[in-house]
Protein backbone atom coordinates (compact mmCIF):
# COMPACT_ATOMS: atom_id res chain seq x y z
CA UNK A 1 0.00 0.00 0.00
CA UNK A 2 1.00 3.51 -1.16
CA UNK A 3 1.87 5.73 1.28
CA UNK A 4 2.54 8.48 -0.99
CA UNK A 5 -0.10 11.13 -2.40
CA UNK A 6 1.41 11.88 -5.96
CA UNK A 7 0.12 15.28 -7.52
CA UNK A 8 1.39 17.30 -11.22
CA UNK A 9 1.34 20.26 -11.02
CA UNK A 10 1.51 21.47 -14.90
CA UNK A 11 2.40 25.34 -14.13
CA UNK A 12 2.19 27.74 -17.32
CA UNK A 13 2.00 31.24 -18.13
CA UNK A 14 -1.00 32.91 -19.46
CA UNK A 15 0.35 36.12 -21.55
CA UNK A 16 3.43 36.02 -23.64
CA UNK A 17 5.76 39.29 -23.23
CA UNK A 18 5.07 41.93 -24.89
CA UNK A 19 7.42 44.31 -27.18
CA UNK A 20 6.78 47.75 -26.92
CA UNK A 21 7.66 49.76 -30.29
CA UNK A 22 6.60 52.58 -31.76
CA UNK A 23 3.77 52.28 -33.69
CA UNK A 24 3.50 54.38 -36.62
CA UNK A 25 -0.56 54.69 -36.69
CA UNK A 26 -0.61 55.76 -32.78
CA UNK A 27 2.65 57.43 -33.15
CA UNK A 28 3.84 56.23 -29.53
CA UNK A 29 5.24 53.86 -28.17
CA UNK A 30 2.80 50.86 -28.14
CA UNK A 31 2.79 47.57 -26.19
CA UNK A 32 2.13 44.80 -28.96
CA UNK A 33 0.81 41.38 -28.86
CA UNK A 34 1.54 38.36 -30.39
CA UNK A 35 -1.63 36.94 -32.88
CA UNK A 36 -0.34 33.39 -32.81
CA UNK A 37 -0.24 34.04 -36.43
CA UNK A 38 3.14 33.01 -38.54
CA UNK A 39 3.43 34.53 -42.25
CA UNK A 40 5.89 32.52 -44.79
CA UNK A 41 6.96 34.49 -48.02
CA UNK A 42 9.36 32.13 -50.58
CA UNK A 43 11.91 33.98 -52.37
CA UNK A 44 13.23 31.56 -54.52
CA UNK A 45 14.64 28.88 -52.75
CA UNK A 46 14.39 30.66 -49.62
CA UNK A 47 12.63 31.77 -47.57
CA UNK A 48 11.61 34.63 -44.91
CA UNK A 49 9.42 33.64 -41.91
CA UNK A 50 7.41 36.35 -39.40
CA UNK A 51 5.50 36.05 -36.73
CA UNK A 52 2.67 39.00 -36.45
CA UNK A 53 1.93 41.15 -33.73
CA UNK A 54 -0.78 43.20 -33.58
CA UNK A 55 -0.41 47.16 -31.65
CA UNK A 56 -2.79 46.83 -28.87
CA UNK A 57 -4.45 50.33 -28.60
CA UNK A 58 -4.89 50.71 -32.72
CA UNK A 59 -4.14 47.08 -34.18
CA UNK A 60 -1.48 48.13 -36.43
CA UNK A 61 0.44 44.73 -36.84
CA UNK A 62 4.43 44.47 -36.57
CA UNK A 63 6.04 41.67 -37.88
CA UNK A 64 8.53 39.97 -36.09
CA UNK A 65 11.39 38.32 -38.18
CA UNK A 66 11.69 34.62 -37.03
CA UNK A 67 13.71 33.66 -40.23
CA UNK A 68 15.11 35.63 -42.59
CA UNK A 69 16.24 34.80 -46.28
CA UNK A 70 17.07 31.01 -44.74
CA UNK A 71 17.80 28.51 -47.34
CA UNK A 72 14.55 26.09 -47.81
CA UNK A 73 16.58 22.82 -47.10
CA UNK A 74 18.59 24.55 -44.36
CA UNK A 75 15.23 24.20 -41.88
CA UNK A 76 14.10 21.24 -40.03
CA UNK A 77 11.19 19.69 -42.36
CA UNK A 78 8.74 19.17 -39.56
CA UNK A 79 9.40 22.44 -38.08
CA UNK A 80 9.09 24.12 -41.82
CA UNK A 81 5.41 21.99 -42.03
CA UNK A 82 4.85 23.53 -38.39
CA UNK A 83 5.19 27.16 -39.74
CA UNK A 84 3.75 26.59 -43.00
CA UNK A 85 0.44 25.42 -41.66
CA UNK A 86 0.31 28.66 -38.82
CA UNK A 87 0.44 25.63 -35.92
CA UNK A 88 -0.57 27.18 -32.48
CA UNK A 89 1.51 25.34 -30.41
CA UNK A 90 4.55 26.80 -32.80
CA UNK A 91 3.66 30.19 -33.21
CA UNK A 92 2.97 30.38 -29.12
CA UNK A 93 6.14 28.82 -28.72
CA UNK A 94 8.21 31.67 -30.92
CA UNK A 95 5.93 34.27 -28.56
CA UNK A 96 7.29 32.82 -25.44
CA UNK A 97 11.05 33.20 -26.69
CA UNK A 98 11.84 35.95 -24.31
CA UNK A 99 15.70 35.42 -25.31
CA UNK A 100 15.31 35.84 -28.93
CA UNK A 101 12.68 38.68 -28.66
CA UNK A 102 15.17 40.45 -26.02
CA UNK A 103 17.70 40.45 -29.65
CA UNK A 104 15.29 42.13 -31.42
CA UNK A 105 13.70 44.79 -29.16
CA UNK A 106 15.02 46.74 -26.24
CA UNK A 107 11.67 47.19 -24.21
CA UNK A 108 9.76 43.92 -22.81
CA UNK A 109 6.40 43.53 -21.09
CA UNK A 110 6.63 40.33 -19.19
CA UNK A 111 3.78 38.76 -17.62
CA UNK A 112 3.80 37.14 -14.39
CA UNK A 113 0.28 35.52 -13.85
CA UNK A 114 0.18 31.71 -14.27
CA UNK A 115 -2.12 28.79 -14.58
CA UNK A 116 -1.89 25.76 -12.14
CA UNK A 117 -3.51 22.57 -13.33
CA UNK A 118 -2.94 20.06 -10.35
CA UNK A 119 -3.38 16.46 -11.10
CA UNK A 120 -3.59 13.61 -8.58
CA UNK A 121 -0.97 11.04 -10.21
CA UNK A 122 -1.40 8.27 -7.14
CA UNK A 123 -4.05 9.10 -4.37
CA UNK A 124 -3.98 7.21 -0.64
CA UNK A 125 -6.29 7.46 2.20
CA UNK A 126 -3.77 8.60 4.64
CA UNK A 127 -0.85 9.37 3.16
CA UNK A 128 2.24 10.36 5.24
CA UNK A 129 3.63 12.19 1.91
CA UNK A 130 2.56 14.89 -0.23
CA UNK A 131 4.92 14.48 -3.02
CA UNK A 132 4.36 17.28 -5.73
CA UNK A 133 6.15 17.19 -9.48
CA UNK A 134 6.26 20.52 -11.26
CA UNK A 135 5.90 20.62 -15.16
CA UNK A 136 6.76 23.82 -16.42
CA UNK A 137 5.66 25.19 -19.63
CA UNK A 138 6.90 28.56 -20.45
CA UNK A 139 6.82 29.79 -16.70
CA UNK A 140 8.90 31.05 -14.31
CA UNK A 141 8.31 31.59 -10.48
CA UNK A 142 10.27 31.40 -7.68
CA UNK A 143 9.74 28.11 -5.22
CA UNK A 144 8.87 29.66 -2.26
CA UNK A 145 6.12 31.76 -3.93
CA UNK A 146 4.81 28.82 -5.61
CA UNK A 147 4.93 26.97 -2.83
CA UNK A 148 3.15 29.23 -0.46
CA UNK A 149 0.68 30.38 -3.10
CA UNK A 150 -0.53 26.87 -4.28
CA UNK A 151 -0.35 25.10 -0.39
CA UNK A 152 -1.56 28.09 1.07
CA UNK A 153 0.58 28.53 3.48
CA UNK A 154 2.85 31.99 4.93
CA UNK A 155 5.87 31.82 2.89
CA UNK A 156 7.88 31.66 6.20
CA UNK A 157 5.85 29.11 7.36
CA UNK A 158 7.15 26.77 4.08
CA UNK A 159 11.15 28.38 4.85
CA UNK A 160 10.53 27.01 8.50
CA UNK A 161 9.17 23.47 7.13
CA UNK A 162 12.03 23.25 4.92
CA UNK A 163 14.77 24.10 7.30
CA UNK A 164 13.04 21.37 9.44
CA UNK A 165 13.52 18.72 7.27
CA UNK A 166 9.42 18.73 6.64
CA UNK A 167 9.58 19.90 3.24
CA UNK A 168 11.99 18.41 1.25
CA UNK A 169 13.26 19.28 -2.07
CA UNK A 170 15.24 17.83 -4.64
CA UNK A 171 17.20 20.55 -6.51
CA UNK A 172 20.94 21.06 -7.17
CA UNK A 173 22.44 23.96 -5.45
CA UNK A 174 21.94 25.84 -2.68
CA UNK A 175 18.51 27.75 -1.00
CA UNK A 176 16.33 26.25 -3.79
CA UNK A 177 13.51 28.26 -2.13
CA UNK A 178 14.70 31.19 -3.30
CA UNK A 179 15.05 30.24 -7.04
CA UNK A 180 12.77 29.54 -10.27
CA UNK A 181 10.80 25.78 -10.55
CA UNK A 182 12.74 24.25 -12.85
CA UNK A 183 10.50 21.55 -14.92
CA UNK A 184 10.65 17.87 -13.43
CA UNK A 185 11.42 19.69 -9.85
CA UNK A 186 9.75 17.53 -7.42
CA UNK A 187 8.86 18.67 -3.50
CA UNK A 188 8.21 16.06 -0.87
CA UNK A 189 5.97 17.38 2.17
CA UNK A 190 5.52 15.30 5.50
CA UNK A 191 2.24 15.57 6.16
CA UNK A 192 1.84 14.41 9.87
CA UNK A 193 4.31 17.67 10.33
CA UNK A 194 1.25 20.06 8.75
CA UNK A 195 -1.14 21.52 11.54
CA UNK A 196 -3.93 21.19 8.99
CA UNK A 197 -3.01 18.10 6.50
CA UNK A 198 -6.34 18.17 5.20
CA UNK A 199 -6.78 21.73 3.89
CA UNK A 200 -2.75 21.45 2.67
CA UNK A 201 -4.25 18.45 0.31
CA UNK A 202 -6.95 20.16 -0.50
CA UNK A 203 -5.11 22.87 -1.59
CA UNK A 204 -2.05 20.46 -3.31
CA UNK A 205 -4.50 18.83 -5.47
CA UNK A 206 -7.15 21.64 -6.18
CA UNK A 207 -9.64 19.26 -4.45
CA UNK A 208 -9.22 16.28 -6.63
CA UNK A 209 -7.65 14.16 -4.41
CA UNK A 210 -10.64 12.02 -3.39
CA UNK A 211 -11.66 11.24 -7.45
CA UNK A 212 -9.14 8.39 -7.87
ZN1 LIG B 1 -1.01 51.53 -32.56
Amino acid sequence: MSSILSVCWTISALHAPRPWLHCSHCGTQSPFQSSDKIRVNANGKRLDIWLIYRCVICGNSWNRPIMERTPIHAIDPAQLQRLMSNNRETARHLAFDLASLQRQVKKIEEFSDMAINKTVLNASANAAVLEITCALQKASIRLDRLLATELNLPRNQVQAMTKAGHIVIQADGKRPLRRPVHNGMRIRVALPEVDDADALITAATGGNHNQL
